[in-house]
C-alpha cells in the first residue's frame, strides 16, 4: 500500500488545501491499517475555520432552498454520476484508509451512487398529506420545508456512505451540510466531498447572487474537542445527525436536547441471529460468516451474538469453526481476501481484552482467541483472526451484553423460542436483528410486536448488509434515528400544518361560540 496522493490524482485531486507534505502540530497523520503506514498527512480545522464554514453554508443555504426540488434533484443526480465515474478509484481509497476488502469498499460508493439515484426521485416526491377540514370552506393540508444547515458527524467504519445518505437526501430536502468526518479516514471524507463539490461548482442551475455553491457541501476536519463538540452546540444547526458508538450519542444527544435540536443519532448495536432446528443451514452458515467476519467485524450491523436451538447448537458451531479456519485474512486489496485488518491498535486491545472477559465469566473459545490475536503481532497492520465464543448454558456474562467492535461471535444454546427471544432482547442496543427457520409461525412471532426488539428484523437472511430503500436505524441505546430510504428524509425537514379559509365565516374549531 502506497500513498494516498496517486490515487487522489486518479480522481483529480493533484493538489488540495488540506493535504500537506509533512506532519505538524495541527494536522493528522492517517495511516493505513493493514500496513500501519502514513498515507496522506491533513491539516486539521479550528473553531475559527469551523465559523467560517458555517456562516458560508448558512448563506449558501438561503438560495438553495429556493431553487425547485426537482432542480435540486437534477444536481445530486449529476453527483452521483461523478461517484460512479470514480467508483473504483474511491473504493479503492476505502480499502487503504479503512482497511475494508476491495468488494465492500467498492461497494460502499454503490451505497453513496444508490442514495444519490433515490433522491433524485424524492426530490418529486416531497409529499405533504391534505386533510378535510371539520370547518366549512376551509382546506388544510401539511407542506414540508428545508430545516437549514445540518451538521453530519460520521464514524471511520462508514467513512464516505453515511455521509452520502445524509447529505444527499438533505441537498434535495433544501439544506446545507456540514460533515464532520471521524479523524481516522479524513482522507476518504475530502475525496468524497470534492467530487460533490467538483459538481457543484460545474453544473449551471443553480448560480445564487451569493455565496458559494460548493457549500452546499461542507466539511470540517477537526479534533471533537475543537470542532466536533461545538458543531453540536451550534444552535445554527438545527439537526445533528451522528453516527458512531453509544458513549459518543449519549453526549450529543444531551448537548442537542439542551438546546433543544434536533438529533438524529445512529449508534452502536449488538445484533443477534436466531437459529431455529428448521432453519436451512447452508443459508445461516453463509449469513453468519459474511455477518461476523465481514468487515472484521466492523460494522455497527455486525453480528455479534448467534442463539442456536441446542438441538443443533454443536454441530453448527462445529461447521462454523470450521468454515472460520478457510477465511483468507490479509491484504484488503487482494481479491481472494476475506478479511482485513482492525482499524487500530486499541481496537485489537480491546478484542482481546473482550476475550479475556469471556474467558474469565465462564466462556470457552472455540477458535481464535488470544492466540490468533498474538499470530499477527509481528506482522504490519492490526490483524486478527475471528474468534468464536461458546456461552456456557443459562447464563448471560456482562461482556456479550457490550459491542466490542471486532470479530467475535458468542454462541448461545437454548431450548425454545422464548428463551431465544430473552436473550435476544436481553441486551440495551437494538440495531438489526434476523432469525433462520422455516416456519411461518416462528418467523411471524419474530417480527411481531413479542419479537424482536430492534430497528431491523429479517428473516432467513443475516444482520449485516442493509439496502439503501428501507430506513436504516435502530432503538433503546443505538439511538432511535432513521436515515436513508423510505420517508427519513422528513427528518431533514419540518412540518407545517397549514389551513386555508375560502369562506366568508369565521367558524372556529371544536364549534367554539366566541362572541356570536
Ligand atoms: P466514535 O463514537 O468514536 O466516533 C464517531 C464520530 O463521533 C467521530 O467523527 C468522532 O470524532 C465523533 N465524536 C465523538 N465524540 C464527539 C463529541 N463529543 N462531539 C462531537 N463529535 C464527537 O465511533 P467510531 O469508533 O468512529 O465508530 C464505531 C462506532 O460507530 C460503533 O459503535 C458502531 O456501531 C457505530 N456505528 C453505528 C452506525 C449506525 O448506523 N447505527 C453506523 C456506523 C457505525
Amino acid at each position: 500500500m502506497q500513498n494516498a496522493k496517486d490515487l487522489l490524482k486518479r480522481l483529480g485531486i493533484d493538489r488540495h488545501p488540506r493535504l500537506l507534505p509533512c506532519g505538524g502540530a495541527d494536522s493528522i497523520t492517517s495511516e493505513c491499517p493493514a500496513t500501519g503506514e502514513p498515507i496522506g498527512t491533513v491539516r486539521l480545522d479550528t473553531a475559527v475555520e469551523l465559523e467560517a464554514t458555517i456562516v458560508r453554508c448558512v448563506a449558501v443555504q438561503k438560495a438553495w432552498r429556493m431553487l425547485p426540488a426537482p432542480q435540486r434533484g437534477e444536481i445530486v443526480r449529476q453527483i452521483g454520476e461523478e461517484f460512479r465515474k470514480h467508483k473504483n478509484d474511491l473504493g479503492e481509497l476505502v480499502t487503504r484508509e479503512a482497511g475494508k476488502i476491495r468488494a465492500e469498499g467498492l461497494g460502499e460508493i454503490q451505497e453513496c451512487i444508490d442514495i444519490a439515484d433515490f433522491s433524485v426521485g424524492l426530490s418529486r416526491q416531497l409529499y405533504g398529506n391534505s386533510m378535510h377540514s371539520e370547518r366549512p370552506s376551509h382546506r388544510m393540508f401539511e407542506q414540508w420545508h428545508p430545516l437549514g444547515t445540518i451538521g453530519c458527524i460520521t464514524a471511520f467504519n462508514f467513512p464516505a456512505a453515511v455521509w452520502a445518505w445524509n447529505s444527499m437526501l438533505a441537498a434535495t430536502c433544501g439544506n446545507a451540510t456540514i460533515w464532520k468526518p471521524s479523524l481516522i479516514t479524513p482522507i476518504v471524507a475530502i475525496a468524497c466531498n470534492e467530487v460533490a463539490q467538483r459538481v457543484m461548482q460545474t453544473q449551471t442551475i443553480f448560480r445564487p447572487a451569493y455565496g458559494d455553491p460548493r457549500d452546499v457541501f461542507g466539511l470540517v476536519i477537526g479534533r471533537d474537542s475543537e470542532v466536533g463538540e461545538r458543531m453540536v452546540a451550534d444552535r445554527r444547526l438545527p439537526l445533528i445527525s451522528a453516527t458512531g458508538s453509544c458513549r459518543m450519542g449519549r453526549k450529543v444527544g444531551q448537548v442537542v436536547a439542551g438546546r433543544l435540536g434536533r438529533a438524529l443519532l445512529e449508534l452502536g448495536g449488538n445484533n443477534a441471529i436466531i437459529v431455529m432446528p428448521d432453519a436451512d443451514m447452508k443459508l445461516v452458515e453463509r449469513a453468519v460468516v459474511f455477518g461476523a467476519v465481514g468487515t472484521a467485524g466492523q460494522r455497527c450491523t455486525s453480528t455479534r451474538r448467534l442463539i442456536v436451538h441446542e438441538s443443533i447448537v454443536e454441530k453448527l458451531t462445529d461447521k462454523l469453526t470450521h468454515l472460520y479456519a478457510s477465511i483468507k485474512i490479509g491484504d484488503p486489496m487482494d481479491e481472494a481476501t476475506l478479511m482485513g485488518p482492525l482499524i487500530h491498535a486499541e481496537t485489537k486491545n480491546a478484542m482481546k481484552s473482550a476475550i479475556e472477559q469471556a474467558v474469565a465469566q465462564g466462556c470457552h473459545v472455540k477458535c481464535g482467541g488470544l492466540p490468533g490475536l498474538a499470530k499477527y503481532d509481528n506482522r504490519p497492520g492490526y490483524f486478527c483472526e475471528p474468534t468464536i465464543i461458546s456461552v456456557p448454558k443459562g447464563v448471560v456474562p456482562a461482556i456479550c451484553r457490550e459491542e466490542t467492535f471486532a470479530p467475535i461471535l458468542y454462541i448461545f444454546s437454548v431450548k425454545n423460542f422464548e428463551e431465544a427471544m430473552e436473550i435476544h432482547n436481553g441486551v440495551d442496543q437494538g440495531l438489526s436483528s434476523a432469525i433462520f427457520t422455516d416456519s411461518v409461525r416462528s418467523a411471524e412471532r419474530f417480527l411481531s410486536h413479542q419479537g424482536s426488539d430492534c430497528g431491523i428484523a429479517n428473516v432467513n437472511l443475516g444482520t449485516s448488509g442493509a439496502e439503501i430503500g428501507g430506513a436504516f436505524g435502530g432503538e433503546k441505546d443505538t439511538g432511535g434515528g432513521r436515515e436513508s430510504g423510505s420517508d427519513s428524509w422528513k427528518q431533514y425537514m419540518r412540518r407545517q400544518t397549514c389551513t386555508v379559509n375560502w369562506g366568508t365565516d369565521l367558524p372556529l374549531a371544536q364549534g367554539i361560540r366566541f362572541g356570536d
